[in-house]
Formats: structure tokens, C-alpha cells, sequence
């Protein structure tokens, strides 16, 4: 079993197997032929994201990214590793679909972490107006874009 506290050797070339949070298991899969490196966090926060993107650093071009955990923690992952220069074809995110999810308000830019289903209304964290939520997803916001559920009736 891997630990973290065993640093990555530079150069990786196998798999990160990345989990967040309780359901966010990694455990069983199958990484191929490639060793696997696993890192488990509680949850997708500026340290443990720093963590991550270190780990990236380490390793080369060529290493695989596989995130699992509710989808809030695997997209700010997916958005943190992109910026490390990760492609999309290079990692595979495992989404717990009952998990805390974000929706990006397109009117003030803040991300609202919610467990409610795709599609229903939220409230905005940032500006307090209602979302409806849309299935536009943002790989670098690591979100579902939200807009103003009642545009039309305001005045
Ligand atoms: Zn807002």
C-alpha cells in the first residue's frame, strides 16, 4: 500500500490516483501495467491542492491523473491539474454523483458548493440571486455554470 508521506519520485510516469472524502475511493483500480501513486484527501482546498499540483510537478509527461470523490472535490482538482498543463485525455475523474457539486454564477463569478440535483435552483454564495443551473460545464472553473433563474421578471 502506498503512503503519502512517501515522497513521488521525480519522473513519475504511472498513475495518481487522487481520492476525496469519504465515498472518493481510488481502491481497485486498475492502473495497467503503470505503478500507482495514491494521495487521499478530506476534501479540495488550496493545500491539498498545492499538494497535488507538487506531485504533477514531479512527474513527467506521460503520467496519468485519476480523480475520485464528490464531484466538487474531483473538478477543482481536474481545474488545479489543467493548469498544471494535464490534458483531458489524460486524467479520468470517478464523480460520486450523490456528492456536493459547484455552480458558477455567471453574473458574479462565485462558486456555490450545493447537493441539490442538476438542474434545480440554488442560491448564489456571492450575490444572493437564484441560479438555475445548467449542464454547461467549466474545465477551468471546475464548475457547472449557473444563471438568473428570473432574469426576465426583474425589473
Ligand atoms: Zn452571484
Amino acid at each position: 500500500m502506498c503512503s503519502t508521506s512517501m515522497p513521488l519520485e521525480p519522473g513519475f510516469r504511472g498513475v495518481i490516483c487522487a481520492s476525496f472524502g469519504s465515498t472518493g475511493d481510488t481502491a481497485g483500480r486498475d492502473t495497467g501495467d503503470r505503478p500507482g501513486y495514491k494521495l487521499r484527501f478530506t476534501s479540495a482546498n488550496p493545500k491539498t491542492l498545492s499538494e497535488l499540483r507538487s506531485a504533477l510537478e514531479r512527474s513527467r509527461v506521460g503520467a496519468r491523473l485519476l480523480l475520485a470523490g464528490p464531484p466538487a472535490d474531483v473538478h477543482a482538482a481536474a481545474a488545479a491539474a489543467a493548469d498544471c498543463g494535464m490534458l483531458d485525455e489524460e486524467m479520468t475523474l470517478l464523480c460520486d454523483e450523490n456528492g456536493p457539486w459547484v455552480v458558477f454564477c455567471g453574473h458574479c463569478h462565485v462558486g456555490t458548493t450545493t447537493k441539490q440535483a442538476n438542474g434545480s435552483e440554488v442560491v448564489c454564495q456571492g450575490c444572493g440571486i437564484v441560479l438555475a443551473t445548467t449542464d454547461h460545464f467549466s474545465r477551468r472553473r471546475g464548475g457547472y455554470l449557473g444563471y438568473s433563474a428570473h432574469a426576465e421578471e426583474a425589473s
